[in-house]
């Protein structure tokens, strides 16, 4: 069979930003604006609105109030971070947060606001005050959309919708243990071209969000495959505490709409849940004081359990009682967007399960986004700064993404006068590909692994579990290294080779964590352990 070649053009930028969610936009716009003569490339997988961040619901952090303070923040995100989180880190991102938040206003993000001019200030689960600024319920589109349209306008930025990084081109031809080579570039699949491209820069960021797709339940979208910290880990950088996945307790489940979630305001006006089937309340088994105002990894807990002991995949939440007008004015994008699948809240039950939410791991990295390897940043969700510990405090996430933007592009601004060695760096080269694999036998793998991790890996793990799963993997990771090697490089088999990556560092990490902590729960090791530390990985370790 004759082999095809994919092999793509040379490009050199200044910096290359590789995602496109809140942590690379905010990047991009202030490293321009720090260095108007530089050249950014910005390559997201798809366009510019398919991000975690542009489906934000509920906020961003920031002390505001007369009664609240940078100080009471600090200590509501390490009690929610359960013993884990990293001091300095935590307070550096939360001292920076008035400032950023003005920044984003100043970029043009509307908040919502009170008739009397002050910020519309909303509460969630953890906070002790009111300090989540808001845009209704959908946040995150709003700063996304102003960004987005401030990088268009900035010429400097070159956008690259459609492009998947693949891996990362480092001056070293194999990794040595112990060494930190420098990152010069990544190899870029142009999607609609099928060509891949060697994109060279003085620094390259990682902003390529979570991992969510690793797991059959997930709010993430699509592109949330855990690329960046494959790629930096393959490079050679230390990742860590990737055990830590948060799991939100409701997920819309839905066969026409994959990753909705219900907002957990619901049960906060009274929503109760049900099983399926038989109509009854069972939060009165595993909380009764609370019932359905238990705390997150209850609920999530309560919800998976009773779906294990169930005939039916998921549960009820049942919001009637409160009628219509309310609903509707109060929920209106729940409204509207279970109305089109044709479930009237107000008149119908909500089928939820819980799902893979947020990764508190990922990439080591200092609050500038600095990681072990020169030139290298990781930030947003893809990085692991210790700010969220064992568990993250919510809308602190969107936070870690515009202060951690800023630093970083003041940081790396160390690297653009330093000149890489890129005579180091070898063209793509598709000389072994002879096999043309068809997408259904990649999507087999794609929903075999996910199915396991949530059964093995997901809300409740157990040694046993744990150590059958990563025998599972290993041998699905050996053949998909080798498709990856043998098959013409598509989008589908980088995120699989990476998605697989990712779920045995966090199958690992969670063998390793032999007690319960924040998002890992052990059911046989149900106790905090009274010392604990960060799980870190490295290539060859
Ligand atoms: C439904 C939902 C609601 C949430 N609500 C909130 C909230 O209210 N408040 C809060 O603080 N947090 C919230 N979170 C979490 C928060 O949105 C994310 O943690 C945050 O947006 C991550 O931003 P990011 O910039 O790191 O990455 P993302 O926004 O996830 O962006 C990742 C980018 O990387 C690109 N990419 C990925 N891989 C590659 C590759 N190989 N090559 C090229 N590009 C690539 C993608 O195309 C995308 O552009 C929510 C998350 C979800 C899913």
């Amino acid at each position: 069979m004759n082999s095809i070649s994919q092999q793509g053009q040379r490009f050199v930028y200044d910096a290359l930003v590789i995602g496109g969610g809140i942590a690379g936009l905010t990047y991009a716009l202030e490293l321009a604006r720090l260095r108007p003569a530089t050249k950014i490339a910005l390559v997201v997988k798809q366009g510019l609105v398919e991000s975690s961040s542009y489906y934000a619901q509920g906020g961003i952090a920031a002390a505001s109030l007369a009664e609240d303070s940078a100080a009471l923040h600090v200590s509501d995100t390490l009690k929610a971070g359960d013993g884990l989180c990293y001091l300095p880190t935590v307070e550096a991102i939360i001292t920076a947060s008035t400032q950023r938040l003005q920044d984003l206003k100043n970029h043009g993000v509307a908040f919502d606001q009170q008739n009397d001019g002050h910020p519309d200030l909303a509460q969630e689960g953890g906070h002790s005050c009111r300090r989540i600024y808001h845009a209704g319920d959908e946040s995150g589109k709003a700063i996304v959309d102003v960004l987005m349209q401030a990088v268009k306008k900035t010429p400097q930025i070159q956008v690259l919708e459609f492009h998947t990084a693949v891996n990362l081109i480092t001056d070293a031809e194999c990794h040595i243990p112990g060494s930190w080579p420098e990152v010069i570039g990544a190899y870029v699949l142009d999607e609609q071209q099928a060509l891949i491209h060697t994109l060279l820069a003085s620094v390259v960021i990682l902003a390529t969000g979570g991992a969510g797709k690793v797991y059959r339940y997930t709010s993430n979208p699509d592109v949330a495959t855990g690329d960046g910290i494959a790629m930096a880990y393959r490079a050679g950088a230390r990742v860590g505490n990737m055990e830590f996945y948060q799991f939100h307790p409701t997920l819309l489940y839905h066969p026409q709409k994959n990753n909705f979630l219900i907002s957990e305001a619901l049960r906060g006006e009274g929503a109760y849940l049900r099983l399926a089937g038989s109509g009854e309340r069972f939060m009165q088994r595993y909380d009764p004081a609370r019932m359905e105002l238990a705390t997150r990894d209850i609920i999530a807990h309560a919800i998976f359990t009773e779906i294990e002991r169930g005939a039916h995949p998921y549960v009820h939440l049942d919001i009637r009682h409160r009628g219509k007008a309310f609903l509707e004015s109060r929920f209106p994008l729940i409204f509207q967007t279970l109305l089109t699948l044709g479930i009237d809240i107000s008149r119908d039950l909500i089928p939820v399960v819980p799902a893979a939410h947020y990764l508190c791991g990922g990439v080591l990295a200092d609050v500038n986004g600095k990681t072990d390897l020169p030139r290298l940043y990781a930030l947003g969700e893809t990085a692991f700064t210790g700010l969220h510990g064992a568990n993250r405090l919510a809308s602190n996430s969107l936070l870690e993404c515009v202060v951690m933007g800023y630093a970083a592009a003041e940081d790396s601004t160390r690297w653009l006068g330093v000149a890489p060695n890129h005579e180091k760096a070898i063209d793509w080269d598709s000389y072994g590909v002879t096999d043309f694999r068809r997408a259904s036998q990649i999507n087999a793998h794609w929903r075999g692994l996910r199915g396991e991790m949530t059964s093995y890996a997901g809300i409740i793990r157990t040694e046993a579990g744990l150590k059958d799963l990563l025998k599972l993997i290993r041998a699905r990771r050996g053949m998909i290294d080798e498709y990856y090697w043998q098959h013409i490089v598509t989008r589908d088999l980088v995120e699989l080779r990476n998605i697989i990556l990712i779920a045995e560092l966090i199958t690992r990490s969670a063998i390793n964590r032999k007690e319960s902590r924040g998002g890992h729960f052990r059911a046989d090791y149900p106790e905090k352990l009274s010392n604990s530390n960060e799980s870190i990985f490295q290539l060859n370790s």
